[in-house]
């Protein structure tokens, strides 16, 4: 049976909550941006009028103000994001309990056992549409489709305040004249290397002989070639699904005993690549690191620090569980088994603090890049990519092992 999916995306989400809140901006050219005294100040959302003048997220404020020199910045109001963001949620789950938010404006949804209820996909986007408008005062894109690629890229296609179907019959006409690099998991490296075997649009994507892309792509070429062809079955996860999770760890004991830091640290980064993962799969963000060390006597040691973030990237779980590691482990043992925990759970569309969005093009980039890591694991198995670094020799065990809980983990 088809399936329909709709992927919802706030139009220009802060920028627009801020308009929404003060009307008087609208007659303005309006970003939100972080501090102005701070000499390192970005813009993280614009207008749609902002972005006519070049204005771009993640520029410096000084930037910004060469592009349009009567740029009116304001100072975000988080606070009124997540409220929004809830709203427009409940909103949707009028519709379906399967919504998947992606990041703080976009969600995915499965109306397929609503149409029954509310009519087609696209009489339940329009629904949807008009009830965020006269309700919130805020707008969104929608597109609705069989899958969650081509409902992703349809809601990019017409924007802001409208609908865009693609359905089975007419996704070559709408979908194959389109740059590769609209569809999802296709970034600039993939790009390049795609643009090098003559690869410019979406439909020379799907046309392109699959052994061929694979030989060029490895298994990331057959994943997109699949894409481009309609062929995407990922589900949507559950609303509610995650709330129950309180924290998400991965332990291992070692075939034998790792010796230094090096060895212990390759340990975790393996661990946390998996916690990463499953707090992606569950849409939720960490805002604290525990890792707890037994050594080769069996006696356990554990610590936990914050982050200065919430995260959902397996680079920072690993990052700091490997500096909590170096500066708590004194080194009289060596260490036998190694558990890594993700801990102080909050949903991931929660946005995180101003002070990091110094680095927010950086951390999207890794985000994005950890995603299509993970498509790729679900597709093609986990060993079928991994970090250069983590090749070799490694005193872990099978990956089998991976998902039985550590013995010292039990009960706390
Ligand atoms: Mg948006």
């Amino acid at each position: 049976m088809n399936r329909v999916i709709l992927h919802s995306d706030m139009n220009s989400f802060y920028a627009s909550v801020e308009m929404m809140l003060n009307p008087s901006l609208k007659d303005t050219v309006m970003a939100v941006g972080g501090s102005t005294e701070k000499r390192n100040g970005i813009i993280l959302a614009k207008s749609e009028k902002a972005k006519k003048m070049g204005v771009k997220t993640g520029m410096a404020l000084w930037e910004a103000r060469q592009c349009c020199p009567d740029i009116v910045i304001v100072h975000p109001q988080y606070e009124q994001y997540i409220k929004y963001s809830k709203l427009a949620r409940e909103i949707y789950e009028r519709y379906t309990d399967r919504v998947e938010p992606f990041g703080s404006d976009e969600s995915w949804l499965d109306v397929t056992q609503s149409t029954k209820l509310y009519g087609s996909g696209e009489q339940i986007a329009e629904r949807i549409r008009q009830e965020v408008k006269s309700e919130l005062g805020l707008t969104v894109s929608i597109g609705v489709s069989f899958n969650k690629i081509f409902a992703k890229l349809g809601s990019d296609m017409k924007k802001p305040d409208a609908i865009t179907v693609i359905t089975r019959e007419n996704f070559k006409e709408k979908v194959w004249g389109l740059p590769v690099e609209d569809l999802l998991f296709v970034g600039r490296a993939t790009k390049s290397k795609l643009n090098r075997c003559g690869i410019t649009t979406i439909g020379d994507l799907a046309r392109f002989p699959d052994y061929l892309l694979k030989s060029k792509l490895g298994k990331n070429g057959l994943m997109i070639h699949a894409y481009a062809n309609g062929k995407d079955i990922s589900p949507v996860v559950p609303v509610g699904f995650e709330s129950q999770i309180k924290s998400i760890g991965h332990g291992i004991t070692c075939i034998s005993d790792l010796e230094n830091n090096t060895e212990v640290c390759n340990v975790i980064q393996e661990l946390s690549q998996s916690i990463g993962q499953k707090l992606r799969k569950h849409g939720l963000a960490a805002r604290g690191v525990q890792i707890y060390i037994r050594d080769k006597n069996l006696y356990g040691s554990q610590w936990q620090t914050q982050m200065l973030y919430s995260s959902q990237c397996s680079l920072d779980i690993s990052r700091t569980a490997k500096e909590l590691f170096m500066r708590s482990y004194r080194w009289t043992d060596n260490v036998r088994s190694v558990t890594v925990r993700a801990i102080n759970l909050i949903p991931a569309y929660i946005p995180v603090q101003l002070s990091l969005f110094n680095d927010i093009e950086q951390r999207e980039k890794m985000l994005k890049i950890e995603r299509s890591i993970d498509e790729i694991r679900r597709r093609f198995g986990y060993d079928a990519v991994t970090y250069a670094s983590l090749i070799g020799n490694f005193k872990m065990p099978d990956h089998r092992n991976f998902d039985l809980p550590m013995p010292a983990f039990l009960g706390r």
